[in-house]
């Protein structure tokens, strides 16, 4: 049996190369670039007004108060899309929209509220200084700068960001492909009759939901028996990145994914790790094909998964290996007295002073879902910690979108 930090080191040791494709612009949402994008034209692509009003050269606005306006000749107008085809002259203004295209010949802008229109005039009662509400090309960003890092994650902004300086396509890591197999022949599946003996299975819906969350993509889903053959054959036929087993890895004479797995021609890399729960999980390797198995026990599928899963498909859409934490304190005292590594789970809430606190939930049983439900993340305690109330802790998420 190994411990949790050898198992993760023997799976940072195994990863699968990230695929790399390149995406439309509206199929990159929540997905994370595989490279830099710097910008093929400058913000603004042109100089234009930050104000609704009147554009003129400053010479023409300079001094104006209510006392002593400036009076120009108002010649034509630059709206959103109808740009001043001419040239200002002196003494000349034109009317100009919010986001319109300077003319040539104006250099500030005076707002609506400084101006009264008389006739073919416009009457200027402030100026403040030259180039005032103005925004000059290039001056948020320039062609050529960098406008987002490799490994960012595409959502709205960043997707506006892209569509504002024209780019459609983007480079992209590709979400990872996993298919999940599930083994027992206790199961019945959701939909189905189920018998006295039986057992729902619940694993599969919920490896579903965790892959969905994750960005990954599910490739297929199997149900077999505990059967040597049907499990070797299964395993034979599924195509992915990555492959889940749940169910049929521990020590009982009907747990056959190990042999199924390693007859398919995987290299086992590790089986058992010191954890509770989840002590049974198995991991195996065939070329860039990653095999987990998972324990049967949901709570325990659920946990290996949450640990050793999620931040393989990470790694493979472009982040650092790791897990989504947050910071809280422990809200009682918390203790781990048995003899493994405990990934305890926990509730969150804030307390009076606003502060995340974590309590452990009363139901810890790895057959027991509803410790999962009502939960929030695990915290990881070593045999014969304890954690006294108020003290800080890492807590690991269950939300695993980030
Ligand atoms: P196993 O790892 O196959 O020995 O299964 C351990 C426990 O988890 C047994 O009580 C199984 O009935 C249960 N179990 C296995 N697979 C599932 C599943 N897909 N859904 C719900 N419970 C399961
Ligand atoms: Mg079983």
């Amino acid at each position: 049996m190994i411990s949790i930090s050898e198992a993760i080191a023997i799976l940072k040791e195994n990863l699968p190369p990230p695929v790399v494709a390149e995406y439309p612009l509206d199929q990159a949402i929540g997905h994370h670039l595989a490279a830099d994008i710097r910008a093929p034209e400058p913000a603004p692509r042109y100089t234009n007004s930050a104000m609704d009003g009147y554009a003129a050269h400053w010479s023409d606005l300079a001094g104006a108060t209510p006392e002593r306006p400036n009076t120009l000749a108002v010649v034509g107008e630059s709206r959103a899309g109808a740009p001043y085809p001419g040239r200002l002259g002196p003494g000349e203004a034109i009317r100009i929209s919010t986001g319109a295209m300077l003319p040539e010949g104006g250099d500030s802008v005076i707002r609506v509220e400084d101006t009264r229109e008389e006739g073919r005039s416009v009457i200027i009662t402030a100026a403040k200084r030259r180039g005032q509400d103005v925004r000059h090309r290039g001056e948020e960003f320039n062609e050529g700068e960098l406008l987002l890092r490799q490994g960012t994650r595409i959502a709205a902004p960043q997707a506006a960001l892209l569509a504002a300086v024209g780019i459609e396509r983007v480079l992209l890591f590709a979400p990872p492909t996993l298919a999940i197999l599930i083994t027992g022949s206790e199961l019945a599946a959701s939909g189905t009759a189920i018998a006295e003996h039986q057992i729902r299975d619940s694993n599969l819906i919920m490896l579903k939901a965790a892959v969905q969350e994750c960005g990954a993509t599910l490739a297929s889903c199997t149900r077999v028996a505990d059967d040597l053959q049907a499990t070797r054959r299964a395993i034979g036929q599924v195509e992915a990145e990555i492959i889940l087993c749940t169910g049929g890895v521990s020590v009982g004479r009907h747990d056959h994914v190990k042999a199924a797995t390693e007859e398919n021609g995987f290299t086992p890399l590790f089986w058992q790790v010191r954890q509770k729960p989840g002590k049974p999980l198995y991991l195996a390797r065939k070329g860039k094909t990653l095999l987990f198995g998972l324990p049967g026990n949901p709570v325990s599928a659920f946990m290996c998964f949450a640990h050793y899963v999620r931040p393989v498909l990470g790694v493979l859409a472009g982040r650092p290996f790791g897990w989504p934490t947050l910071t809280a304190r422990a809200a009682e005292e918390m203790s781990n007295r048995g003899g493994r590594p405990n990934m305890l789970r926990v509730k969150a809430s804030r307390n009076q002073e606003g502060d995340l606190t974590v309590s452990s939930g009363k139901r810890q049983g790895s057959h027991m879902l509803s410790s999962l439900a009502d939960g929030d993340g695990y915290i990881l305690m070593e045999p014969d910690q304890t954690l006294k109330a108020g003290e800080r802790v890492e807590v690991y998420s269950y939300d695993f979108r980030g």
